[in-house]
Parts: C-alpha cells; structure tokens; sequence
C-alpha cells in the first residue's frame, strides 16, 4: 500500500469537505505539498498520485531533490517556502516557479534581475507576519502594501498573493482572527493588483479553519508525508 496515496486522499477529502461546508467550489483550494526533510523518492511517489505543486523550506535542500526529479516529474511546480538570503536567489531564480517567502525589497529586485529570460516570471507572495511576533519574518499589513506596489514593477516578477504562517496557539478564535485578517488585506489589495489570486495560508492542523476563512492554496507537510526526518 502506498501511504503516501492514501494520505494524499484524505488530505483532498478534509480540503473538498472543508469548501463544501462553507459554500465555496473545492477546485478554489488547491494543495501544496510541503517535502521539506523528506526524500526525493516521497516527492515522486507523490507526483505519481497527481500532486504537482511541492514545497521546500531550505534552498540547498531543494536544489538537490529538484536536480534528482528533473526528469521523472516534468510537470512538477516548486515554491520556495521559507526563508531566502541574498547570496542564494540567483539559483533561486534559475530553478524555482514560485517564493512565497518574500519579505524584502533587496531580495525582489535580486530575483527579478536574476530570473532568466527564457522563463515565465517568478511567482511571488509576500511574507505576512499576521500575529505581529517580534521573532518572526514577514511584514505588517502596511509593509506589504508598499512593498507590493514596488513589486509590481519589477519585470521578472508576477505578484501572485500574500502567504502567512500563523502563531502557533490552540485557541481557535485567536487563529481565526489573524486569518481573517489575512483575508481582508488579502482582498483590498487585489482591488490595486489584479495579479494577485493566491492566498496561501492554512497547515495540516488548521487547513479547515484557512479553507473557512478564504484560503486558496494550502500547504501540507505532516498529514502527507508524515512527520519530519530531522
Ligand atoms: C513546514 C511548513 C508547512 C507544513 O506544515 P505541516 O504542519 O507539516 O503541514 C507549511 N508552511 C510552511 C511555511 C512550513 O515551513
């Protein structure tokens, strides 16, 4: 029996249940599968299954499962999830379709100088710190809004949306609000930037409640491929 199959299905039917439940079309969510830790042989297993878009967190680590499946998964996506310095984003911008990680302007110009020119635009989504952690990356909503306009001028660059990882708390409604934060900036940028279609929040544990308050592209980790390898 292939886990990873199976796990793939259930993760589909939370997304598809959690959609229906709050009226919107399950086709609004889609999932992104977070392999960061695990193996290249746990991506293709699940790019057998159909899954297309991946996440990783660390450039080195992506880079080396991103060379390994070159060949078997032609029609895979890579969307780099965490954080990215500066001496990394030429090879960033040389191999990846999406950084949702973006928090500086330096580092958006790098990458749209650095995106070769036989390639689409990078995708980007712009690193949101809705619990406004002192510890964390991202920016404040009104951060966000600048640095979206300057974004938008950059030519190897497609402003896609905004991404958040929300505090760690078990308090349902202290996690709703941040969300639903999200959400309403979400929606009053996308007035000023038509490009913007994605808003990338939601987990394993919470990927209900982010589907409930607007969420259009999950990213799972441990409900696919199980707890991490350290
Ligand atoms: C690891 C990670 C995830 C996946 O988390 P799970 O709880 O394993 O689903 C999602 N987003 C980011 C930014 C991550 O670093």
């Amino acid at each position: 029996m292939n886990t990873i199959l199976q796990q793939l299905h259930l993760v589909h039917d939370r997304i598809t249940a959690a959609a229906i439940s709050c009226d919107r079309h399950p086709d609004a969510v889609q999932l992104l599968a977070v392999s960061k830790t695990k193996p290249a042989a746990d991506v293709l297993s699940a790019y057998q299954a159909g899954q297309r878009q991946f996440g990783e967190n660390y450039v080195q680590e992506a880079l080396d499962k991103i060379a390994a499946l070159t060949t078997d998964c032609p029609n895979i996506c890579w969307h780099l999830i965490g954080p990215l310095q500066s001496n990394k984003t030429r090879q960033v911008a040389e191999t990846f379709d999406w950084v949702q990680s973006v928090d500086r302007l330096k580092i958006a110009e790098r990458l749209s100088a650095q995106r070769p020119s036989n390639l689409e635009p990078l995708n980007i989504c712009l690193q949101v710190n809705i619990s406004q952690e002192a510890n964390k990356s991202g920016l404040s909503p009104s951060e966000a809004e600048t640095l979206a306009q300057k974004i938008a001028a950059l030519p190897g660059l497609c402003l896609r949306g905004l991404m958040a990882i929300p505090e760690a708390t078990d308090n349902s409604e202290r996690l709703k609000t941040q969300l639903l934060e999200l959400r309403q900036l979400f929606d009053r940028m996308t007035e000023k930037h038509p490009t913007m279609d994605t808003l990338s929040m939601g987990m394993s544990n919470d990927l209900e409640l982010a589907v409930a308050c607007g969420s259009t592209l999950v990213r799972v980790g441990t409900a696919i491929f199980g707890s991490r390898n350290v």
